[in-house]
């Protein structure tokens, strides 16, 4: 399995010379099996370069959602594959209950918040509403799906193929005030010794308590999660947009100190555009991690 960032930031992109290393667009992760499946993680701005990539095969495209946020979904109008004639795009989301989340991705190509009509796109688009657990599997790909803590609802996904695994946990709250729709407990049983853990990880304990219930983690809540669920690799993601490069270069310092000597994981890193893992499975049921 390789894994591909290609927006890390989360609610708004964050251009600038501050945020140029770790990268200013939004939400985007790109799966590639060995058989050539693959799975698109959201649609922030992120998706524009992958679609500059990916408009030069002709394989079916899966753009899963987490949710329907802004920054989850405003790349779309953006990338390429959907103005190639015919080329196949199916959309899922986990949350059924929700579907109108699922259209926002069409919505908003609608003639006038954006100059194209969705129903003049020449690909050939479906949004397969049902059960992802069942609609999303191919011979070597699994998805199960756990409902997040976040303001509107949403989902995460563990994916597993390959013989790897990797959980897409982003906009969750792991201790929200109020009702809680997945408890720590459950999170923990979730991402139980997956090879990669991606983990919204937006907020420092100097953002609370005014942020407490935006429906963001804080990074030592992370952490902790990584920490009890042993997982091998664990993935700081969609920083904050006024988080500098600086910055985030000091809370992955604090995340290296943090977990030495520490039972796991093996590897901690902030998220950063254009950033790589490859996942080999190996015979122990653990995998090799190699980041590039
Ligand atoms: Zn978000
Ligand atoms: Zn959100």
């Amino acid at each position: 399995m390789i894994i591909t960032f290609y927006g890390v930031r989360g609610s708004i992109p964050s251009p600038g010379a501050d945020t140029a290393r770790y990268g200013g667009n939004t939400s985007c992760v790109y799966i590639e099996l060995e058989n050539g499946q693959n799975l698109i993680l959201d649609a922030g701005t992120g998706i524009r370069g992958l679609g500059k990539r990916l408009k030069d095969s002709d394989n079916r495209i899966n753009i899963l959602l987490s949710h329907g946020h802004w920054d989850h979904i405003q790349g779309f109008p953006f990338f390429e594959p959907i103005y190639q004639p015919g080329r196949e795009i199916h959309v899922y989301t986990g949350n059924m209950s929700n579907k109108s989340k699922l259209c926002s991705l069409f919505d908003q190509i609608d003639g006038a918040n954006f100059p194209v009509n969705a129903e003049d796109l020449p690909s050939s688009n479906k949004c397969i509403f049902e059960n992802i657990e069942t609609t999303l599997s191919y011979e070597d790909i699994r998805v199960r799906q756990v409902a997040l803590n976040h303001p509107g609802g949403g989902c995460a996904y563990r994916i597993e193929g390959d013989g790897t695994s990797c959980a897409y946990v982003t906009d969750n709250e792991l201790e929200p005030p109020g009702r809680v729709t997945t408890t720590y407990d459950q999170w923990v049983a979730f991402c139980r010794g997956v090879d990669v853990l991606i983990h919204d990880a937006q907020y420092l304990a100097s953002d609370m308590p005014h942020k407490h219930g935006w429906g963001h983690s804080l990074v030592s809540q992370v952490r902790q999660l990584a920490l009890d669920a042993e997982v091998g690799c664990l993935v700081m993601y969609h920083h904050d947009p006024d988080r500098t490069d600086a910055e985030i270069d000091f809370i992955q310092q604090d995340n290296e100190h943090f977990f030495r000597g520490k039972r796991a994981p093996s590897v901690s890193l902030c998220a950063a555009e254009q950033m790589r893992i490859h996942l080999t499975a190996r015979r122990n049921g653990t995998a090799k991690i190699e980041i590039t």
